[in-house]
């Protein structure tokens, strides 16, 4: 089939492997000059490592990653711990790989340049146009490109094709987002295997993420995250960084080997968050996946990996049908209740971390985190932030990896 494929990122790209591999035609649109990762670090699970490893580039992510055993956070004032999920809580010997999502582009997009599948920078995609039998794309600049026999919307949480979908929706924006920096990385005090965090009630979350290394041969680095709403960044940066940093170092005096590395109000990226799941990520001609289907906050650690099963779930399910409808009603009911299980409890769990409320973090603090240690809910939280719970893999085709072997 000719397959076009609209956005470069860990969807779009993983798609376009499988798909190629299968047999098909793909060509990958993507809005910017030169492709390119946006952001600092994120951390992949067992559920997107699998994929990695389904399309032969687990070795060459691990070498690049860090391993994450263990998710810990404590509150600033009294340093009683909080949240403590640790991975080998659940048998089998998982763990997730923090990386640089520079990183995660560079394996992925070099294995498309080596797979000879056509990528057309600079090109935004618009909108579908079914006047035919099979859909055109049409272009920012009212260019018609096609026809395909399938067009994969992987463009992202702001994209324009999934109006196409049966049943459209739009991200409802969330009030609180976060800036983020790629920094050196700083081991005095932190832990090279975890993701740390610290909060003050749910209005105030600082993180440390170490992510590897963006290049094979470059420095180790982490990302280095403070929660805030968008819509306060600018009375932030209007008080002036001194202040900003000041603030960091009263409810996190390790940070400070951070703090130093930051300049300007520049480093730090604002990232804004938002929800939304597509009842039905697909509609004629076309498969909606990543976060183009589904987008949520980041606090769970999913977005990247479910992007990651999606592109393994629609090539598996074009591979047993006959033709593109099926395969599209297919694709759909194969992701329906892991997506939902895990959009719900993002949804969920996201205002104990990031709101204004005084009674959630409260309750974080007394009750969840007492509940939290006993069995078996320790099992629990780590299939959960694993991905694995309600089991992503046998129904798109995929084995977890042995973990114990690694
Ligand atoms: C701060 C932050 C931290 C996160 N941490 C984690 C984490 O720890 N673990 C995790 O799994 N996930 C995490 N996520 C979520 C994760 O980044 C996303 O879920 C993931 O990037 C989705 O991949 P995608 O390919 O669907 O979309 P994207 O990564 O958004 O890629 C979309 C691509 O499409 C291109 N595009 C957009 N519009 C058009 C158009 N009209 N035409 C052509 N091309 C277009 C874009 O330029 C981009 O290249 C985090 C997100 C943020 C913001």
């Amino acid at each position: 089939m000719d397959i076009a494929i609209a956005g470069a990122g860990p969807a779009g790209l993983a798609a376009a492997l499988f798909l190629n591999r299968a047999g098909h035609r793909v060509t990958v649109f993507e809005r910017f000059e030169a492709a390119q990762p946006l952001g600092s670090g994120l951390i992949l699970q067992p559920t997107g490592l699998t994929v990695l490893d389904a399309l032969g580039l687990l070795d060459d992510m691990l070498s690049r990653g860090s391993r994450i055993d263990r998710l810990h956070g404590s509150d600033a004032h009294s340093g009683r711990t909080v949240l403590d999920v640790r991975y080998a809580a659940w048998r089998g010997g998982r763990f997730g790989l923090s990386v640089h999502r520079a990183a995660l582009f560079d394996v992925l997009f070099g294995a498309v340049r080596a797979a000879g599948i056509a990528v057309e920078t600079g090109t935004e995609i618009e909108a579908l146009d079914h006047a035919g039998d099979r859909p055109r794309i049409v272009t920012a600049t009212g260019r018609m490109l096609g026809p395909f026999d399938l067009v994969v919307d992987a463009s992202g949480a702001r994209s324009k094709l999934k109006r196409h979908a049966r049943r459209p929706c739009e991200p409802r924006p969330l009030a609180y987002g976060a800036f983020w920096a790629s920094l050196d990385w700083r081991g005095d005090g932190f832990d090279p295997h975890a993701l740390v965090q610290r909060y003050d009630k749910a209005s105030v979350m600082i993180g440390v993420l170490p992510i590897g290394r963006p290049t094979p041969d470059g420095d180790a680095q982490a990302a280095f995250f403070w929660s805030l709403k968008p819509a306060q960044a600018a009375a932030v940066r209007a008080a002036g960084l001194d202040a900003w940093k000041a603030r960091v170092e009263r409810l996190w005096p390790e940070t400070r080997a951070y703090l130093d590395q930051i300049a300007d109000f520049d480093q730090l990226t604002l990232a804004r968050y938002g929800h939304h799941t597509l009842k039905f990520p697909a509609g004629r001609g076309l498969a909606v996946i990543g976060d183009a289907a589904h987008s949520t906050s980041p606090q769970l650690g999913q977005g990247a990996n479910m992007a990651l099963l999606d592109a393994a779930a629609l090539a598996y399910a074009l591979d047993r049908a006959s033709d593109v409808t099926t395969a599209l009603e297919a694709y759909c009911g194969m992701r329906r209740w892991h997506v939902r299980v895990f959009q719900a409890l993002s949804a969920a769990l996201t205002p104990f971390y990031q709101s204004d409320s005084t009674v959630m973090p409260f309750a974080r603090d007394r009750l969840v985190v007492t509940v939290a240690r006993v069995p078996p809910a320790p099992q629990i939280l780590a299939s959960m932030v694993a991905g694995t719970l309600f089991g992503p893999f046998g129904r798109i085709g995929l084995r977890e990896v042995d973990w114990r072997g690694i």
